[in-house]
Formats: C-alpha cells, structure tokens, sequence
C-alpha cells in the first residue's frame, strides 16, 4: 500500500514573513493529518524558519532544487548537506523550469539524484512531455528516456540500499495552464512509468515508488485524479500558494 503525498512547490513566491503567514495558516489546517504526507518546499531562504514553524507538526520540508556538488567554488549553487541541516528531507528535482530557463538535462538529472541519495534527501524526480511531444504521439519516448538516463546507474541505491525516490508526472503543458491532464490522460502515463521502473529496476521498486500527479491540480479535480490507481498524490504549484486551496487538496485525499 502507497502512502499518498502532497507536495507544495512555491516555486519563486512568498518572502519570508509572507512564508511564516501561510505556513502558520497551514499547520493550523492541516498539520495534524497523519494519513498520508504533507511536504511544503518554499525557497531557501525560508526553510529554517518554517523547519521552527512545522516542528511537531506532520508536516514535512523540501527543497525545490539542490546541486550536486558537494562542497566548494558554486557560486549561488545550495547542497544536499545545506538542505537537511536546514530541515528537508525531499527535495525537487528536474522541474521542468529548471530544465527549460536552466538547461537542466537528464544527464544532470541523474547526478543531482545521486547527490541527494548520498545526503538523505528523497528526491523528488519530474518528468513530463511538451505539448508538441504529446500532439506528435511521442509522450511516452520522452517519459521513457528520461527515465532511463535520469534514473541511470541507481541500482546499488534503489534495490540493495533501499533509497526512497518519488516520481512527479508533470506533463509542461499542464503546468501553470489551467489545462489539467484528464485522470485517464494520467493513469495512462502513470501506469506507463510504473511498467518502467520494473524494468529499470524490479517489481517490488515499481509497486512500492510513489508517483505524484503534477499540473493544474486544484481541489475540485484532486479527487478524480487520486481515485485512479497509479496515482499516489500530487506536486502542486500554484494552488499551494494559499492556505485554503493547498488545505482542501490534502483533505480530499485523506
Ligand atoms: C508545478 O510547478 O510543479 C505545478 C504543478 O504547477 P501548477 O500546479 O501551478 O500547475
């Protein structure tokens, strides 16, 4: 059985009296549910502060990016080691902002999961296809390479240390849009990715990998979604910028 997860991405949004405000609303709201995980990832510059806030609450911390070197000469760049002191035990990994304003490829993909599973983060890996990839029937190509080269060389750290990853299906053209996937548009790929990690890996990794739903996700179409059976929560943008809407997509899936 799947734990459901709902992660709030805030991406570039909320200072950090803005971050405290929605925090405190949120724990308010829902910092008691314990059925399923609750991860906010705000940026940096507000995770000591919230990781103060959620203490001995259920909610969980998370980044929205990290770097894959350890240490040293990065000028801007945040590591894995820096994450979890300040709190976090997720991090996001290639958003598709990311690989599109900063030329993050599946190659760097790949490291950065690595650097996360060294430092003890969960990563959390998205993927998806463009709209032209999906009007040219060419989704699950692009699902599949990159989960091959994101998910490359991760056997010793999947099968025999058991490190924990989570997939995060954002098709592009759902993100930001209003355009949510239908819930068969998203079985149908969530199912595809789960056939694909037993490749990649096995049967047990497959049916145990938690798969979140990503793009438009609001409270009004959280439950359709949920109700399908490869899906096991969602990564939420937008609709996690305010207390009520991000409370009321964690209440329907509980
Ligand atoms: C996201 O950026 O991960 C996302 C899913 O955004 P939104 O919910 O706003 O589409």
């Amino acid at each position: 059985m799947r734990r459901t997860i709902i992660a709030g991405n805030w991406k570039m949004n909320k200072t950090c009296s803005e971050a405290v405000d929605l925090i405190t609303s949120l724990k308010e709201r829902v910092g008691n549910i314990s059925s399923l995980d609750i991860v906010v990832c705000p940026p940096y510059v507000s995770l000591r502060e919230i990781k103060n806030i959620i203490k001995g609450s259920e909610i969980k911390l998370g980044a929205q990016n990290m770097y894959f070197e350890l240490s040293g000469a990065y000028t801007g760049e945040i590591s894995g080691e820096m994450l979890t002191d300040a709190g976090c035990e997720y991090t996001i990994i290639g958003h598709s902002e990311r690989r599109m304003y900063f030329g993050e490829t599946n190659g760097v993909v790949n490291k950065k999961v690595k650097a996360a599973f060294s430092q003890g983060l969960i990563p959390v890996i998205c993927i998806g296809e463009l709209l032209e990839d999906r009007v040219e029937n060419k989704t699950f190509d692009v699902i599949k390479s990159q989960m091959i080269e994101g998910l490359k060389n991760l056997n010793t750290e999947v099968i025999n240390s058991k490190k924990e990853f989570i997939i995060a299906y954002e098709p592009v053209w759902a993100i930001g849009t209003g355009k949510v996937a239908t819930p068969e548009q998203a079985q149908e790929v969530h199912a595809f990715i789960r056939k694909n990690l037993a490749l990649i890996f096995n049967e047990n990794t497959a049916s145990a990998t938690r798969i979140q739903y990503g793009g438009s996700v609001k409270p009004d179409n959280m439950k359709a979604l949920i109700s399908q059976k490869d899906i096991d929560g969602a990564l939420v943008g937008g609709a996690s910028l305010k207390a009520d809407s991000f409370s009321k997509i964690v209440e329907v899936c509980q």
